[in-house]
């Protein structure tokens, strides 16, 4: 499988912890997910946030922050944690279409997929993950669409409304093709594309979300002990609750953080 171009990011010299997190799937019914990262965002200690992608349930456009008093309410969060540490956000398959005026807004920064961060003499690469599950290969051609310029304008010409009920319509067929692959191998990071990727940028870890399975994976590649540190999703209105950040050290070494702080 062909790589695709890699960002890079240096980390800041005086970076001693940087905390990753994704799939929050953040929305106004989830009152108390909401709580746990406005809570975790005060009170870490990281000297950055990554954010890897699903922050949001869903995201139509970035008038969505201007009309919709959910959305208003997580830009406040973000402006407010912004102020005090860099805070990173990378697009999912839920919110890809976040854009310049969310970021404008809240004053986090945007991050590309992929990603490889330089940090404490390590290289991470970092994505959301859905690319790497190119076993599903209906996905693949619908994602290919759908992050494409002119999709997305026409989709962002419609009133909001409109895009509302399309992103329902989109979110219900997914819901239906997840049940469909129950055997689930097809919605799984496939580890040659993983290790494609990880030759490309030269580094040994990937860090990704998207799947929800939390795990550590050593990879069948090249190089020897190629892994892939999988993220928890977050569902704090769930029972039993699910959610953990992963925090990375400048020394290179790695825990997940049980939540809430
Ligand atoms: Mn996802």
């Amino acid at each position: 499988m062909q790589a695709p171009a890699m960002a890079d990011l240096d980390a800041r010299a005086d970076w001693r912890a940087v905390d990753f997190i994704a799939d929050l799937h953040l929305e106004a019914a989830a009152a108390r997910t909401f709580t746990v990262w406005r809570d975790y965002l005060h009170r870490t200690t990281a000297d950055a946030v990554f954010i890897l992608g699903d922050l949001f349930e869903v995201w139509v456009g970035d008038d969505l922050a201007e009309s919709d008093a959910f959305a208003r309410d997580c830009a406040e969060v973000l402006s407010e944690a912004t102020a005090h540490r860099p805070v990173y956000f990378m697009p999912g398959n839920r919110d890809f279409l976040v854009g310049p005026a969310w970021f404008a807004r809240t004053g986090v920064r945007p991050l590309a997929d992929p990603t490889v961060l330089h940090f404490g003499g390590r290289r991470w690469l970092l994505s959301h993950g859905d690319a790497l599950c190119t076993g599903d290969t209906a996905y693949q051609a619908f994602r290919a669409e759908v992050r494409a310029h002119p999709w997305q304008q026409a989709f962002l010409a419609q009133p909001i409304d409109a895009r509302l009920a399309l992103a329902r319509a989109l979110r219900a067929q997914s819901a239906e093709r997840q049940r469909a692959l129950a055997a689930d191998a097809l919605a799984e990071v496939d580890a040659q594309a993983a290790c494609a990727w990880l030759e490309a940028a030269d580094a040994p870890v990937l860090i990704h979300g998207h799947t929800h399975r939390p795990a550590v994976h050593t990879l069948p590649c090249r190089t020897s002990s190629a892994s892939r540190i999988v993220l928890s999703d977050w569902d704090f209105d769930a029972e039993p609750a699910r959610g953990s950040v992963l925090r990375v050290e400048r020394s290179g070494q790695w825990q997940r953080i049980a939540l809430p702080l």
